[in-house]
Parts: C-alpha cells; structure tokens; sequence
C-alpha cells in the first residue's frame, strides 16, 4: 500500500518533506531553478527543433508537487520551433503527495495556474503503478511506487523511451536509498540514443556512477548561489530491453487503418488514435454503434479486483481509474451519456463470496477510497433501499448507458480527426494484396490499407485465416423491469451474482444469464424468469422489491472472452512463427538470435473484453496505440504480458504442452 507525503509549509511558503527533512524545491525561486537546472541544461528547447520523433520524452525521479512537469509543460507550450508536437513526461513518486497539499504547494505559482488547475483537477488517487493523465498536447504518467521498482516494471525494449533525464530527489545525503548505481543503470536503459541528463547535485559518486552507466558527465555551473551542478549525456546506449523477446510488440508507422467493429473496443481505438494524428475508416455492420455486448440500457463500471495484487487485479485497478478519467473528460467537453457514478456495491450473498471479501480486506492490498468493506446496516444507508446483505463498496464506481457512450466517444473522435464512419457495412474478409490489406463487404472492397483492427468480438475468428484465436462466446440476457415507488430509492448498483441498476427512465435493468457456448441472441421467457428468479432468491425478502412492476423488456448478447477473463490486443500472432524463431522457449531459454516477423503483419486484434469492456476499453486502446506508436507504455510489463496476444502460444509452448 502506499504512504502519503507528510510535508508542511515552511516560513516562506515552501512545502517541507517532514520524514525527508527536506525542501520539495528551493525557498528562492523554484521555478526559476527548476528551469535553469533541468529544462534549460538539457537543453530541451533546442531539441525540439529537430527532433526525430512525434513526441519528446522526459523522465524525472521525485514528481513532488509536480513544478518540474509543470514548467516543462509550460515551456514546450511556448516554443515556437519545434518539430516533436507532444511532450510525454514520465516522473516516478514513492510518498505522493496529498491532493490539497499539491494544491497549496503550486499556489506559489500564479504563473502556473493555467497549468495546475489542469493537474489539479486530474491528480490521482494513490495506488501503485502508470497513471496516464491526458492534457491537449501532453502526456504525464505519473508512476507511483518505489523509483527503482517502478523502473524494473516498466516495459521497454532495446531503443529506450527516454529523451531528457531530470534527475531530481531529495539530497543525497538525506535520501540515500535513490541515489544508488542501479537507478543510474536503469536510467542508461531506458535512454534513446543521445540521451541527456541534468542534476542539482554535483556529488562525487552521483557522477561516478552515472559515468559507469554510459553517460559523458560535465560539471556545470550551479543556480544562483550553488557552486556545481551536473549535465551529461548518453555516449553507450545499452540497448538493453526490459520486455523479453516473445513479448515485445514491434512499432510501426500507422497510416492508412481500418478498424472493424462498432462497440466500446472500436470507439475506443478510434478515438485514442485520433488523439495521435492518426485518422482511421471504421466499418461496422448494423445500421446503429453498440449493437453487440455494447448495446443494454444500463452497464456497470466497475473494477474486478483480487485479494491479491495480481497482473489481473492491477490491469483491473488501473484499467478503471484510467476509464473514470476517459469518460469524466468527455463529459467535461460536452459530450453526454446517461451515467451515475452511484458506487457499486459487491453484495456478499453467498458464504463463499463473504470469505472472498474477508480475505480481500485481510490483505489490505487496496486502499479504501476504491473498495471498502461494509455490513448489511451501511450497505442499505448506500443503497437507499434494504439489503440483508454487507460486502464490498466501491465509492467511484457506477453505470452508464453503453450505447450512448460508445457514440459519445466515437462523436468526441469525430470531432477532433478526420475518420470515416462506414455503417451498414458488414466486412466478410480480411484479404492481402500486395503488402497491404483489403477489406471486403457485400457492398464493396475497401482498402488498401496497411493495418486492420479486428474489434468484432465474438465474431472475430471468422475474420481470421490461420490459427485463430481462443475466443468463448457466453450468451447473456438482461431483463428491464418497471421501477415501483420504493425501488426508485435504489441509488447504487447492487451486485449479488448478477446485477440490479438504480432506475433510469422507469426502468431496472437486471441480469445476467450465463449461457456457454452459445451465440444465439434472441429473447428468452426463461432467461427472464432465471433473472427474477436469481434477484428474488436475494432479496425477495426486502419491502422495496414487493411492488416491483413487470419485466417489460430485455436484451440479448454475447460476451466474447478468453480462459483467462482478460482482453487481448496487439498483433495476430500464429503459432509457427513463435516455434520457428524461439525454439529454445520450451527448455525455458527466452532469447533468440532470430526476429520474429509475422505472416499477418499489420493484422491487430482488440478483443475478448467480455462483459468487462466498459471499464477496460480506454487503457487497452491507449495501450495498443501507444506500443504501436514506439511511445512508453501506460501498464507495467506483467500487465502487458497477461494480455498480450500472443499469451497462450507463449505459456504452452514454454510449459511444453506445445514443442
Ligand atoms: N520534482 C519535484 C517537483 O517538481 O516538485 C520535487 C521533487 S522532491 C525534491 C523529491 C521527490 O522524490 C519527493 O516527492 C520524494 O517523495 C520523491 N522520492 C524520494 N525517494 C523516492 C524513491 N525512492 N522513489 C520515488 N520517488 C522518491
């Protein structure tokens, strides 16, 4: 779990770390030193002139209260000549400081304010790993955790991310856990060819082991007062990735994109690619967005989390702090949905879901503004209505109407790029034609284009030659119910083993069945009644369920998922190709001096969401395109293991099922 910041603010106004005993930047102009040591010598300004890529990376050790970003932020906004259009700032944060404190802290800068209400209103709750915050034409992933475990999880390969080191931190002397060889190791990792660094401290075994990691190290002249400060810049790139071999996801320029589908995964991609530049032919069948797993009145938004802090619970965790930022900045520009974030509630309605949650709160993995644990008593002062039954609370959770959403954001993406929506437009096959890709419909071939994104869900494998894929299709009905005077109290989600929606426009959405291996979508009496059933073996009981009106309505769909319940994005992977050039996974032995290549290169996949895609659509689109893009990565390296497409080919051949 992580620990707040204990800091408190000085005579002049300056915060103070208490545990560190130290300033989080100097009593006489900050900013200014902030410039003049790490923006000014690394000489960003002049960099961006010519520099080679789309986006500028900066890395900082200690985000603080964030000045450093802030005043890079507002300098790559003022410079006029430049050729890279985004700065993306990496910055890592072991003890985050509270958010009224980050408040208090930056409001020594009126200068800034333009830029500081914008963190502000965007800072995220603590909890471990890549936060991913978005503003116009910047990008901050806030790491929180330990800078040398945060380093060792973050996914790279051998070109490195990082353009400029802003090597901050407390003294030295007074943190000396940080300043160790390791983090100048890692800092020579992770940096691309001609990699810069500039520090405040001139200390003798700073520069020494920056030298040993492959930097060229210069003193310079300090700010102000201070004698010495230290610049340098990367002579031996090590290119050493962090992501092994069968893993790492290979970039490519994206330029003419076909994306085909017309749920949350398309929207999603849509629209983050858009953020990019990057303009893309959308095809979908039906004559409306979200008619697939996308289309019911009401879905919860949610996340699923574990006991443990496993690869899935932090993909989950992370995937819905990231979704919440998403769909709250749509909102923020106008667009609308219905929605309610009314918290969830994880109603503990069988034994051994109630040992689950105890288990969950015993190892105390999650802090308690995401889950909580609350009796029967709580649970209904939550809910507005009785429930026999305590459990889990989930405050900033809550539902939103899916089909209104995805045509929100593929509005919103729309809105900002040039795209072209083709409705009405079933795609039959997915075919190559010299190097490129054609897209075949009823109505016409359409095409070339040089990367397809095959985001249909269930109907994925009959668009796939080859192998395919591992896809399950579970057949799920919702059932709509006429709200009663009582159940109009309703005002969080309740889950017991399916869910029940406050109401919206009279109406509960209820459900949902569980069929395996089943396509069909037509409306079922009898999954109506097991719907019923199921709600009213529950709470049946409760007075506010006696009045409930009839179902009068329902919807059909199917979730499309993997044995594993996460997503897969990335590359078309097929079997042989991992065979021919690992050949040695089976002994356990990763690398290869093959490279991979691929038989459906440029054929991507986005799919297996399940029926969780509403709260982990946004962070694996900004995933996939992000990789795509050679830009860092928003999920740590064991979280893009789990849902790499090339997971299982991977796990069965070095367990040996396969040889
Ligand atoms: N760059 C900051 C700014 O612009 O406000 C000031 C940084 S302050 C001098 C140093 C920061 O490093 C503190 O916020 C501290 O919590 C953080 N820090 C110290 N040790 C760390 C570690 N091992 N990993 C990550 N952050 C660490």
């Amino acid at each position: 779990m992580i620990t707040h910041a204990t800091i408190h603010f000085n005579e002049t106004g300056t915060p103070v770390a208490d545990d560190f005993d130290d300033v989080y930047f100097s009593n006489d102009d900050g900013l200014a030193e902030s410039d003049y040591v790490f923006y000014q010598h690394n000489q960003v300004d002049e960099r961006l002139k010519s520099h080679p890529r789309r986006h500028f990376v900066i890395a900082e050790t200690g985000f603080g209260t964030g000045l450093n970003f802030l005043n890079a932020w507002q300098r790559f906004e003022s410079c006029a000549d430049k050729t890279a259009t985004h700065l993306h700032f990496i910055s890592f944060e072991k003890y985050p400081i509270r958010k009224e404190d980050l408040a208090t802290a930056l409001a020594n800068w009126p200068q800034l304010q333009h830029y500081a209400q914008q963190l502000v209103s965007q800072y995220p709750n603590a909890i471990a790993g890549c936060h991913r915050l978005h503003f116009d034409n910047v990008t901050l992933d806030l790491w929180i955790g330990d800078v040398h475990e945060s380093l060792a999880n973050m996914n790279y390969g051998t070109g490195g991310l990082v353009d400029a080191w802003f090597l901050d931190g407390f003294a030295p002397s007074k943190n000396p856990d940080m300043w160790q060889q390791s983090l100048f190791d890692a800092m020579a990792q992770l940096g691309r060819e001609h990699a810069t660094f500039a520090t405040f401290t001139a200390a003798g075994f700073v520069r020494r082991g920056l030298q040993q990691a492959g930097f060229e190290v210069n003193k310079v002249k300090g700010y102000g007062r201070k004698r010495e400060m230290v610049v340098g810049r990367l002579t031996s790139p090590s290119a050493k990735a962090n992501c092994p071999q069968p893993y790492q996801r290979a970039p490519r320029a994206l330029n003419k994109v076909a994306i085909i589908g017309g749920g949350i995964a398309s929207a999603t991609l849509l629209h983050r690619l858009g953020a990019r530049g990057i303009t893309a032919s959308l095809f979908c069948k039906d004559d409306k967005l979200a008619q697939g797993a996308s289309h019911n009145n009401q879905g919860a938004v949610y996340p699923h989390l574990q006991a443990d802090n496993s690869p899935a619970s932090e993909f989950f965790a992370h995937s819905f702090v990231y979704a919440r930022r998403f769909y709250d900045s749509l909102l923020a520009q106008g667009h609308r949905f219905d929605h309610q974030w009314c918290g969830v509630l994880l109603q503990g309605v069988k034994d051994e879901i109630v040992a689950r949650h105890t288990n969950l709160v015993e190892k105390n993995n999650w802090p308690t503004w995401l889950i909580q644990a609350v009796d029967a008593q709580q649970a209904s002062d939550i809910a507005g209505v009785d429930t026999p039954f305590g459990g889990l609370y989930i405050p900033e959770a809550g539902w939103v109407s899916p089909p209104q959403l995805v045509n929100a954001i593929v509005d919103a993406a729309c809105h900002a790029s040039n795209h072209t929506i083709n409705m009405n437009c079933e795609i039959t096959k997915i075919a190559r034609s010299d190097g490129q890709w054609l897209v075949h419909s009823q109505c016409g071939t359409y095409g070339p284009f040089d990367d397809v994104f095959v985001c249909t869900a269930e109907h994925s494998n009959a668009l796939l030659e080859g192998d395919g894929i591992a896809l399950q299709s579970v057949r799920g009905q919702v059932s709509h119910l006429a709200q009663s005077a009582q159940s109009a109290k309703l005002k969080t989600v309740l889950c017991h083993k399916g869910y029940f929606t406050p109401s919206v426009n009279g109406e509960h959405c209820m459900g949902a069945t569980f069929t395996k291996n089943s396509q069909a979508r037509d409306i079922r009496d009898e999954d109506n009644q097991t719907n019923w059933q199921q709600f009213s073996g529950f709470y049946g009981q409760c007075e506010w369920t006696q009045m409930l009106g009839e179902i009068n309505g329902a919807k059909a769909a199917i979730r499309a998922t993997f044995a594993d319940h996460l997503p897969m994005f990335g590359q078309y992977p097929q079997l042989d190709e991992y065979q021919r050039t690992f050949p040695l996974l089976p002994k356990g032995k990763w690398h290869s001096e093959q490279i991979l290549t691929h038989e459906y290169e440029g054929l991507h996949l986005f799919t297996g969401l399940g029926a969780r895609g509403l709260c982990t659509a946004p962070l694996c689109a900004e995933t996939l395109v992000a990789s795509i893009c050679d830009e860092p990565i928003p999920v740590s390296l064991r979280v893009d293991h789990a849902l790499h497409p090339a997971r299982f080919i991977i796990r069965n051949l070095k367990r040996g099922q396969i040889t």
